[in-house]
């Protein structure tokens, strides 16, 4: 494959970070999660987590200062030279913008930008699923109402962002996890 720079983009619940591990271990390259680090710096009770701590726990993004600063800090990592998948980041335009300047700057570029194509019910339920058995404090049902509000928002945007740039790869996130990643493969051409 190529395509290394990946981004993983999609609804909350849309199977995102499941489908992140798959791409990780096929192919070898870090997962860059800003909702795991997030939900680290909160557990750790860093400055950072307490400040993003209610707007998570809302379902609300935390401010675009935090998450860049996040997402760049890691992105400089000496890891991510052979390749890395994005699960969730960029989530704004602002965001995206960042993104590319980023990788200019590193001399790099996203080659593409999976979005995973999936029915509001269905997520939904996956969410609720998720809440019982990880008890994640933002999975009640009127967080990811609102987490979903977001997405259409604020971050379904980024769809035409990265068509315009020719990055953009539509795949349909329903069916199970395994059919999911032979999609994804397939879209990735690998
Ligand atoms: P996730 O695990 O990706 O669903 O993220 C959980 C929560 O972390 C989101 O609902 C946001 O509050 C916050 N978050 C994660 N990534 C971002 C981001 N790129 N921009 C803003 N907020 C984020």
């Amino acid at each position: 494959m190529t395509a290394c720079r990946l981004l993983l983009l999609g609804p909350p619940g849309a199977g995102k970070g499941t489908q992140a591990e798959r791409l990780v271990k096929k192919h070898r390259i870090p997962q860059i999660s800003t909702g795991d680090m997030l939900r680290e710096a909160v557990a750790a009770q860093t400055e950072i987590g307490l400040r993003a701590q209610s707007v998570m726990d809302r379902g609300d993004l935390v401010s675009d200062e935090i998450v860049i600063g996040v997402a760049r800090e890691r992105l400089s990592r000496e890891d991510t030279r052979v390749g890395f998948i994005l699960d969730g980041f960029p989530r704004t335009v602002d965001q995206a913008r960042a993104l590319d300047e980023m990788l200019e700057s590193l001399g790099s570029k996203l080659d593409r930008c999976v979005v995973l194509v999936a029915d509001e019910p269905a997520v939904i339920a996956r969410l609720l699923n998720r809440a019982e058995i990880e008890s994640r404090s933002d999975d009640n049902e009127a967080t990811i109402r609102r987490r979903l509000r977001v997405y259409r928002e604020q971050t379904e945007p980024l769809v035409e962002y990265y068509r315009a740039r020719d990055v953009l790869a539509e795949v349909d996130g329903m069916g199970t996890i395994d059919e999911v990643e032979k999609r994804i493969g397939e879209a990735l051409g690998a």
